[in-house]
C-alpha cells in the first residue's frame, strides 16, 4: 500500500512543527501512572491488557497489586483463575481478560522460552496481540523505535490530515503516516505525548483546538476556521 505523493509531501512539511509542538505539550503535560515507572517488556504488554475497555484510573487502583501477585509470566501462566478474575473484577471484563493474559503468558512460555520477542512480526504472532500492543512492546519496553497507534492517536492523524483521508480511512494508512510522523530519537516521549493530547486536547467529540499547539498544522482546524 503506497500514500498518495500529495499526502507524503503534507506530512513530510508538517512533521518538524507537529514533532516540535508534540513534545513541548508533552513535557508540560506528562501523566504519571504506575506502569509508566520502572517499565519492562512484560509490564508493558500487561498493562495494555489491563487498560482496555477501562479507564486509566480505574487501572491505576489495581496495577500494583496485579504486579506483586503476578510479576512475571511463569505467575501469571500458573495463576488461579478464580483468583485472577477476582482481581480483575474492579476494571471489568475480568473473565476474558482472565483468559487473554493467562492465554498470552502460555504462548509465550512455550513458544518463545519465556522472552517477550522483539521484532513486530513475532510480537504479532502471540494471540490478542495486535499492533498497538506490538508497537508499545518494542517502543516502551524495548526502547526500539516505533509509533502507537491507538484509537486516540488514529483520529489526531485523521483530524491533522482530513483534507487527504476519509472518515473511514484503514488503519494501515494511518498506521503508515504515524510511522513517517513520529520523532525516532525521542519515540518514548513523543508516543506519551500523543497519547497524553488525545486524552486532553484532541478528545474524541469536541477537541479543545483553542488550546492547540499544532493548529496551523492541521486540516480539520482550518478548514473550520476557514468555514
Ligand atoms: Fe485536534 Fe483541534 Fe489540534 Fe486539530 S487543532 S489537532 S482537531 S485539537
Amino acid at each position: 500500500m503506497v500514500l498518495e505523493g500529495s499526502l507524503i509531501r503534507d506530512i513530510e512539511s508538517k512533521k518538524p512543527h507537529i514533532q516540535k509542538g508534540i513534545i513541548k505539550w508533552g513535557e508540560e503535560h506528562y501523566r504519571h501512572f504506575p506502569w509508566r515507572e520502572k517499565r519492562t517488556p512484560y509490564s508493558v504488554l500487561v498493562s495494555e491488557v489491563l487498560l482496555k475497555r477501562t479507564t486509566a484510573s480505574a487501572a491505576k487502583r489495581m496495577y500494583e497489586k496485579f504486579m506483586s501477585l503476578y510479576p512475571d509470566l511463569k505467575a501469571l501462566a500458573k495463576a488461579d483463575k478464580e483468583k485472577l478474575e477476582k482481581l480483575l473484577e474492579t476494571i471489568g471484563y475480568h473473565k476474558r481478560r482472565t483468559t487473554i493474559l493467562v492465554e498470552i503468558a502460555n504462548y509465550i512460555l512455550n513458544k518463545s522460552d519465556g522472552r517477550i520477542p522483539e521484532s513486530r512480526e513475532e510480537l504479532l504472532e502471540i494471540p490478542f496481540v495486535g499492533p498497538y500492543t506490538a508497537n508499545s512492546i518494542l517502543s516502551l519496553g524495548y526502547n526500539i523505535p516505533a509509533a502507537m497507534v491507538d484509537s486516540n492517536v488514529e483520529r489526531i492523524i485523521k483530524r491533522l490530515f482530513f483534507k487527504h483521508l476519509s472518515k473511514t480511512a484503514s488503519s494501515r494508512i494511518v498506521q503508515k503516516i504515524a510511522d513517517m510522523l513520529y520523532l525516532r530519537d525521542h519515540h518514548q516521549e513523543y508516543n506519551y505525548a500523543l497519547l497524553d493530547f488525545g486524552a486532553a486536547i484532541c478528545r474524541y467529540g469536541k477537541p479543545k483546538c483553542e488550546a492547540c499547539p499544532i493548529d496551523e498544522s492541521c486540516d480539520y482546524y482550518l478548514l473550520k476556521a476557514g468555514s
